[in-house]
């Protein structure tokens, strides 16, 4: 099954992704965490893409989509995969669907997840992200991460760059204009499905997995 997350940054995309992934084994493609390595590696794609995630602006569509593109051809997205924060835009949503249809492939659902904007705020920007294993947690609903310590490994949390209160508002703002226009975009195309993500993880992972496995 081939399934996009859409939804606000803090909706919960990545961590409903983590947890698709340990049920079904599907490939999970993150632009976001694509960017990030490459940013951390200092690798070309990462040195041009650094401004724009600092910024909370959207990296230039042809960068993104030639990544997905790629990406979508790596053997493991024969299993179904989950696209994350992918599209972000109309221009990336019709090139996404040109290279489907290249590939002989389909998106089987587009599953919103729909959350309040002070919810989003006070999550993004509680939000930690261990340095070492890449798991998330949030200092305000998991006070027993507040030593900084991941509880899954080990290593250190870290607080995203662009997870500050400016760039937090910057990023909700590019996300109601370029992205949000997605959800009527997908309804359009009849594989919208939508998700109630102000509860706790499990809940919505439980309608999620109710939409996996309709
Ligand atoms: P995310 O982890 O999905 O919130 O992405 C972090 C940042 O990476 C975004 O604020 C953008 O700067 C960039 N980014 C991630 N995915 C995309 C995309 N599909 N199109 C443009 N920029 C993106």
């Amino acid at each position: 099954m081939n399934i996009m997350l859409l939804g606000a940054p803090g909706a919960g995309k990545g961590t409903q992704a983590a947890k698709l992934v340990d049920a079904y084994g599907f490939a999970h493609i993150s632009t976001g965490d694509i960017l990030r390595k490459a940013v951390a590696n200092q690798t070309p794609l990462g040195l041009a893409a650094k401004k724009y995630i600092d910024a909370g602006e959207l990296v230039p569509d042809m960068v993104v989509i030639g990544l997905v593109k790629a990406r979508l051809q790596e053997p493991d997205a024969e299993k179904g995969f989950i696209l994350d924060g992918f599209p972000r835009t109309v221009i990336q949503a019709d090139a996404l669907g040109r290279a489907l249809q290249e590939l002989h492939k389909k998106l089987d659902a587009v599953i919103s997840i729909d959350v309040d904007k002070g919810v989003l705020i006070k999550r993004l920007t509680g939000r930690r992200m261990c340095a070492q294993c890449g798991a998330i947690f949030n200092v305000v609903s998991q006070p027993e991460t507040g030593n900084g310590v991941c509880p899954a490994c080990g290593g250190s949390l870290m607080q995203r760059d662009d997870d500050t209160v400016t760039t937090v508002t910057n990023r909700l703002d590019v996300y109601e204009r370029s992205t949000a226009p997605l959800i009527a975009y997908y309804r359009d195309k009849g594989v919208l499905r939508r998700v109630d993500g102000n509860r706790p993880a499990e809940s919505v992972f439980s309608d999620v997995r109710a939409i996996v496995e309709g």
